[in-house]
């Protein structure tokens, strides 16, 4: 996405092993975008003045030039619920249709399980799709017994 707005991205792992979604698989790959595993050793410059990092530099001594650092905490989504329930997955999260319905009657789920956009009004807009679908299902399901 910052290779979008013009700016040259590095992704430095500290020491980790790579846990990449595949959607972010899929844009490194389209970026070129270059991954770093060394561990980071120190930052180089004034990191907590606007414009003072100069850089960053790894284990091996090697300095890597750097304007900005962010920090990616990341998330992982907690399927285990959804799967002891016998929910289909896709790639990782809940799958779901348009009304937000999973795979067994009368089990919803919405947000950041589901995948897509990670956002908070994503998560409460498709959060009110499931609710609505879930009144209308438990309304028609109560009238056929
Ligand atoms: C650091 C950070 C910054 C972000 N900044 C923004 C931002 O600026 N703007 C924006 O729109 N979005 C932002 N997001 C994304 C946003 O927080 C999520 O998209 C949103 O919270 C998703 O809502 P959700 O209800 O799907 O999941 P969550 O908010 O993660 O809620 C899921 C809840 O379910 C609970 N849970 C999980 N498993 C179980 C279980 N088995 N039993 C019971 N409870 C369980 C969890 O503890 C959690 O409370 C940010 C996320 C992070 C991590």
């Amino acid at each position: 996405m910052i290779h979008d707005f013009g700016c040259e991205a590095v992704i430095c792992l500290d020491g980790k092993e790579p846990e990449f979604s595949e959607d972010s698989e899929r844009q490194i790959s389209e970026h070129s975008i270059d991954i770093r595993q060394e561990r980071i050793s120190r930052f180089v410059g004034e990191p907590r003045t606007q414009g003072g990092l100069e850089g960053l530099e790894f284990e091996t001594g090697e300095f890597l030039p750097a304007s900005h650092a962010l920090a990616a905490l990341g998330t992982k989504v907690n399927t285990e619920l959804a799967e002891d329930l016998g929910v289909e997955l896709d790639g990782g999260f809940v799958a779901v249709d348009s009304r937000a319905a999973t795979n067994i009657p009368l089990v919803y789920a919405a947000g950041d399980i589901t995948g897509g956009f990670n956002q908070a009004i994503v998560a409460a807009g498709q959060g009110a799709v499931a609710a609505i679908a879930a009144c209308t299902d438990l309304r028609s399901s109560r009238q056929l017994a």
